[in-house]
C-alpha cells in the first residue's frame, strides 16, 4: 500500500510558471493518493495558479505566504537568500494542523523533473549522500509521524547556504543511522534539479513599435 504522500510545492509568478506547473501536475496524475499542497510566493493566490488547480484533476490544497523581508538577508554563511522556506513552512503549518493519518511529506519545487517511480520509494527518509545529513531538498522524505513528534522544526532562512535541508532535518532529532536510503540503496536516479530558462518577451516592445501591433494581454501564458 502506498502510504499518503503530501506533496509541497512553493512556486513563484514568472514567465515560466505555467509552464511549469502544468509539466508537475501531469506527473503528479500519474502518482496514487497525494495532496498537492502548492504554496504561492504571494499576497494573494493568483489567477493562474487557482485555474491551473482547478483543471489538474488533483487533489491540492492551495496556499499562499509571501517571503518575508528577514528571509532574504544575506550573510556570510548565505550568500544567496533561500528559496521557498516560508512557502514550505506554511505548508508544514497546514499539514500539522489538518493532515492527522499516516503519511509522508514530500517537497516538490516546481522546476524539477520527477520520476514516478520516485513516489513508490517515499517511505521515509531518501538522502543522496547518505556520509552525513546533505540532501538536496528533493532527496528525501518525512513521516507525518515525525513531523508531528517535533512540532517546532521548521525551515529556517538564517542556515547557511547549502544546510537549508540538513538544518531542517536536525529539528527533527534524526542522525544518519535513521535515514531509510531509498532507490536501491541510492544507485539509481529518480529526480532531476532541473531549471526552466528564463523567458524574455522582450520582442513585444519591438513589435509594438515597428508594427504597431501587440499580443492579447487577456490571454493566460
Ligand atoms: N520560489 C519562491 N519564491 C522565490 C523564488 C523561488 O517561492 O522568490 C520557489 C520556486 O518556485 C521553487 C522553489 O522556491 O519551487 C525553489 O526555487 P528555485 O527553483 O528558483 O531554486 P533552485 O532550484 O535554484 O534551488
Ligand atoms: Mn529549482
Amino acid at each position: 500500500d502506498i502510504p499518503r504522500i503530501y506533496i509541497v510545492t512553493p512556486t513563484h509568478t514568472r514567465l515560466t510558471q505555467k509552464a511549469d506547473l502544468t509539466r508537475l501536475s501531469y506527473t503528479l496524475r500519474l502518482v496514487p493518493n497525494i495532496r498537492w499542497i502548492v504554496v504561492e510566493d504571494a499576497d494573494q493566490p493568483s489567477d493562474i495558479v487557482k485555474n491551473l488547480l482547478a483543471s489538474s484533476e488533483l487533489h491540492y490544497t492551495h496556499l499562499f505566504a509571501k517571503t518575508r523581508p528577514e528571509s532574504l538577508k544575506k550573510t556570510a554563511e548565505r550568500w544567496r537568500p533561500h528559496r521557498g522556506v516560508d512557502q514550505r513552512n506554511e505548508a508544514i503549518r497546514w499539514i500539522r494542523q489538518n493532515a492527522k493519518q499516516t503519511g509522508v511529506v514530500y517537497f516538490a519545487d516546481d522546476d524539477n523533473t520527477y520520476d514516478i517511480r520516485l513516489f513508490e520509494e517515499v517511505v521515509g527518509w531518501h538522502t543522496s549522500l547518505p556520509r552525513n545529513i546533505s540532501t538536496d531538498m528533493a532527496g528525501f522524505a518525512v513521516s507525518l509521524q515525525l513531523l508531528d513528534d517535533n512540532a517546532g522544526a521548521q525551515f529556517r532562512a538564517t542556515a547557511a547556504s547549502g544546510y537549508l535541508e540538513a538544518d531542517f532535518i536536525k529539528q527533527l532529532g534524526v542522525t544518519l543511522s535513521d535515514l531509510e536510503p531509498r532507490a536501491e540503496e541510492c544507485t539509481k536516479v529518480l529526480v532531476w534539479h532541473t531549471k526552466t530558462e528564463k523567458s524574455s518577451i522582450k520582442n513585444e516592445a519591438l513589435i509594438l513599435k515597428w508594427y504597431n501591433y501587440t499580443s492579447d494581454p487577456n490571454i493566460e501564458v
